[in-house]
């Protein structure tokens, strides 16, 4: 064969890996679902109506993400003969018709308001102005059972004319078709034109106070390029950021990542006032530092779960690479970063009396993967820099963590923890597993001990 042959048979070979492959991978993992969700405009506003269309009759339609009971109160059958219920033994909301009919389409009318769901992303975050963002991963639906390999799910949203969508960064009017994965992202709709900076892709509430829309503006991109130089820089397109404001008599607010996405979330009424705080600045610096720092986590594109006693891994070094994020971009503010560690190290050490880390998200005391893998993770920056005399830090060892993952190690805290093996810190590796052990005075003494190597 002549290279020119050679290369020809490879090429071709490749196409038809690629063809087969994609063919085949989409046959086993799809949940043969179509779903559809759109905006309508009404005389008295407009509602969100959301269809699920089967191949084939079912008995019933279940989910894949199953954070509560919320659906059966907030999701409103369009069919009387079809309803929702809980299930409490299998945990999950099912869809089903009352009279025992196979299911071939359902549509529902949805709540478009936030709801917070505990441990998962809310399905809605209105904007002040009529805007939405929406969870897609909140739709996935399967007929029967969610089997595991089910990972595609085909997805058309319609939006009413004078509104548009904004989907992975572009504008798109009328309708927009797209199959979705993992789990899942933040989808825009309403009438606001995304903010394109250098750094992102931004839809910020325009009733925000303007310092936070200038923060958002500003203080963002700096971050983002921060980490981007101390770690490895993003490869996919430029990322996401939502900031809603619903203006409505709540008292929360809610950040999350997505890949590529940063979203954030005040439910609440009062952020004028509040913004008059000089330390309401700082935690707002630092709410965007943290959410920031997410992106740039290996595992973030595949969709890590975050809900499990990992999670002080990738919790506890995105708030202490907001710290650092925050020493270094903001002198004044140096002594609010001191006190957020010395809190995060009493709400630590007083939160491992009451459950373990390994036990946390089950007792719902998931804020300390936040304060306690804070002080791990100041432990082994302080230790790294020790051992190579100020050659090496946290973010050379999370740059390894970066690289092994793509290379195919799993992005969990055993590869992690096999990357400070050569550092020769045995007191350092000792301090952690104490730290993470099931015995709640060992813990103590293991963040004590981490704490103190400083
Ligand atoms: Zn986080």
């Amino acid at each position: 064969m002549s290279d020119a042959q050679r290369i020809l048979k490879t090429l071709l070979f490749s196409l038809f890996m690629l063809l087969t492959t994609s063919v085949t991978s989409y046959s086993s993992s799809a949940s043969a679902i179509d779903t559809t969700i759109e905006k309508v405009q009404t005389e008295n506003g407009t509602t969100w109506v959301l269809s699920y269309t089967l191949n084939t009759p079912s008995d019933r339609l279940v989910f894949i993400r199953n954070p509560d009971s919320s659906r059966t109160t907030r999701w409103l059958p369009k069919n009387s003969d079809i309803e929702i219920i809980y299930n409490t033994v299998e945990q999950q909301e099912i869809v089903r018709s009352k009279t025992g009919k196979p299911i071939s389409k359902v549509s529902f009318l949805l709540t478009p308001t936030y709801k917070h769901l505990g441990k998962d992303y809310a399905p809605f975050s209105p904007f002040s102005n009529g805007g939405n963002a929406f969870h897609s991963g909140r739709l996935f639906a399967c007929a029967n059972t969610c089997k595991d390999e089910y990972n595609e799910w085909p997805i058309t949203l319609k939006v009413p004319s004078g509104e548009h969508i904004v989907l992975n960064g572009k504008v798109v009017s009328g309708s927009a078709s797209w199959v979705d994965k993992n789990n899942g992202r933040q989808v825009y709709v309403g009438k606001q034109q995304p903010i394109i900076t250098d750094s992102a892709v931004a839809l910020i509430d325009p009733a925000l106070p303007e310092s936070i829309q200038a923060k958002l503006k500003n203080d963002m991109p700096k971050i983002m390029a921060y980490f981007s130089h101390s770690l490895n820089p993003l490869a996919a397109e430029k990322p996401m950021l939502f900031a809603s404001y619903a203006m409505v008599d709540g008292h929360s607010s809610q950040g999350g990542t997505l890949p590529n996405q940063i979203f954030m979330h005040w439910n609440r009424n009062d952020l004028d006032k509040r913004a008059e705080n000089s330390d309401f600045a700082n935690k707002t610096l630092w709410f965007f530092a943290h959410e920031a720092a997410h992106l740039f986590q290996p595992g973030n594109t595949d969709g890590v779960s975050e809900n499990d006693e990992q999670s002080w891994l990738h919790e506890g070094s995105a708030d202490y690479f907001a710290a650092l994020a925050m020493n270094y971009l903001y002198e004044d503010a140096n002594s609010y970063v001191k006190r957020r560690i010395t809190h995060a190290f009493e709400s630590c050490t007083q939160g491992l009396t009451q459950s373990t880390l390994a036990n946390a998200y089950r007792k719902g005391h998931f804020n300390l993967y936040y304060s306690c893998g804070m002080v791990i993770h100041r432990a082994i920056d302080s230790v790294v820099q020790q051992k190579t005399l100020g050659e090496e830090s946290l973010f050379t060892v999370w740059k390894r963590l970066q690289k092994a993952v793509s290379r195919g190690m799993p992005p969990g805290t055993a590869t992690f923890l096999a990357l400070l093996e050569p550092y020769n810190a045995p007191e350092l590796i000792n301090a952690i597993n104490n730290a993470t052990s099931d015995d709640a005075s060992k813990a103590i003494q293991g963040v004590e001990a981490l704490y103190q190597m400083n």
